[in-house]
């Protein structure tokens, strides 16, 4: 029978195979095609053998997994994936995550991880400043990714507002909780919505003007005739960066609004967050500071590997008022030293060391890597709109982030749903880089999107990408 643990020459063998392994990936990444074949038949068949009855060499499972994955995946560190906001890792996030395997940290109770669950704490602080908030006064968790963080802030404002929802739930309550969101904003809320029974009836997706900001007039107009009509607004999102188009919501409007309305006001910078480490794009992001609540996921423009979201809050107890339990069987060490153990403060109980894969990156980069990285990635945008242009491409989105909203204008039929989502097969099939369709604005219209998501992207890998949108242009008849 072999052992779980593996003996200690086995061990030694199968770690420089992984090294071998993640290092070739890495070198040979950028000769690969972009995206795989899709056939849910081959991949069946392949894991067919796979009936656990035989135990397997360890550096042969290693190897198949190795091949296979190369084989059968969009390799989102590939410089011409122009995705959705899937980082080519950072290699201290690669090494952060082994560690965190090996010594595999329980972070529910502070003191089975003190250092670690100290860690998160410093870089919650670290990240809050950065947005604008009081080291003191800043608190929050790190969760899966930014639909988690999301959630956690739709539960914090309910608690906030009623305090009976936590015992009743939103029967306890007297009138049917509602917030809003622009139409732009992520779906990740209508799901926040439905696991915490609301209900989606409870989002009010705001419409937005011509540049896909939320319409604060549109805002005010739907707060006041909710309240006529006996709803209890509970929640402003402002968007900072949105996921089709990365456009950022006025963020001291809505907080001016929020504040006026009595209203818990968060902002989602799951990407755009990024922005605050730059001082040029900072002031993009003016009114973060008032927000009550913010998400920022790390493994989007922090290029640590997934799953690394932030939610962030000036509300010091507002996560323990949320989320607080008193359990037999939990160690009770944190009473005694005047600490508050994660389990109670978050949506999580046994908790994965997510913070040290973002400890360590920045650690080693410092702010000013980071700050290089997202100015690059930002130049590296500009690149892309200003060729996409030279070659008839025409602009459907207005932001200084690096996401890329275009279609054909070359074309009277240029903007057609057709047309653009046949590009894109064309293009993906073709595995030189990946790019997406998505639909902007109330009228929902089709345009192509490309996203500046990986740090090494360069203007050659720009030029390609214009010339691989040319030829299918070309090829397709146009
Ligand atoms: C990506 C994204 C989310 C969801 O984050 P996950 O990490 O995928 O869970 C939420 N909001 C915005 C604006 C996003 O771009």
């Amino acid at each position: 029978m072999t052992d779980l643990r593996l003996d200690a020459e086995t061990r030694t063998r199968l770690w420089q195979r992984v090294n071998e392994t993640v290092e070739t990936y890495m070198r040979e990444v950028d000769g690969l095609k972009v995206a795989p074949e899709l056939d849910p038949a081959k991949l069946r068949a392949l894991l067919e053998p796979f009936d656990f009855a035989q135990p397997l060499d360890p550096l042969a499972a290693v190897d198949f997994i190795a091949e296979n994955l190369t084989q059968y995946q969009v390799h989102t560190p590939h410089p011409r994936y122009y995705g959705l906001f899937n980082p080519a890792p950072t290699t201290m996030g690669i090494a952060a995550d082994t560690l965190v395997a090996a010594f595999n940290p329980q972070m529910a109770a502070w003191s089975h991880s003190p250092l670690a669950v100290e860690i998160e704490a410093h870089l919650l602080r670290a990240f809050g400043e950065k947005f604008g908030y009081a080291p003191a006064s800043t608190d929050g968790v790190f969760a899966s990714g930014g639909a988690e963080a999301n959630q956690t802030a739709l539960l914090t404002a309910l608690t906030h507002a009623f305090p009976a929802f936590g015992r009743g739930g939103a029967r306890a309550l007297s009138a049917p909780p509602v917030f809003y969101v622009s139409l732009e904003a992520h779906h990740s809320f209508l799901k926040a919505a439905r696991t915490s029974g609301l209900g989606t009836e409870a989002v009010r997706e705001i419409a937005v003007q011509d540049d896909l900001t939320l319409s604060v007039p549109a805002l005010e107009a739907q707060i006041a005739q909710d309240r006529q009509d006996g709803f209890a607004p509970f929640m402003i999102v402002g968007t900072a960066g949105t996921t089709s188009a990365g456009v950022i919501d006025p963020l001291e409007a809505l907080a001016a609004t929020a504040e006026r309305e009595g209203l818990w006001f968060h902002a989602d910078a799951a990407w755009g967050g990024g922005a605050a480490l730059v001082p040029e794009l900072r002031p993009l992001l003016k009114g973060i500071e008032r927000a009550d609540s913010i998400t920022f996921d790390a493994h989007k423009w922090l290029s640590v590997p997934m799953g690394a979201g932030i939610y962030l809050t000036r509300h010091p107890d507002i996560l323990s008022r949320t989320f607080g339990m008193e359990t037999a069987y939990m160690p009770r060490d944190g009473e005694r030293l005047g600490i508050t153990d994660p389990y109670t403060h978050s949506i999580q109980w046994s908790r994965r060391f997510t913070g040290l894969k973002v400890f360590l990156s920045l650690a080693v980069a410092g702010w000013e890597g980071y700050e290089a990285a997202i100015r690059h990635q930002t130049a590296m945008g500009d690149t892309l709109r200003r060729r996409l242009i030279e070659s008839d491409w025409r602009m459907a989105n207005q932001t200084l982030l690096p996401v890329v909203c275009f279609v054909d204008g070359q074309q009277p039929d240029g903007g057609s749903a057709d047309y653009l989502m046949a590009l894109v097969r064309d293009i993906v099939t073709g595995g030189d880089a990946w790019i997406s369709t998505t639909r902007l604005g109330s009228a929902g219209k089709t345009t192509l999107r490309a996203c500046i998501t990986n740090y090494r992207t360069q203007p050659a890998d720009c030029d390609a990408l214009v010339k691989t949108l040319n030829e299918a242009r070309r090829v397709a008849g146009h």
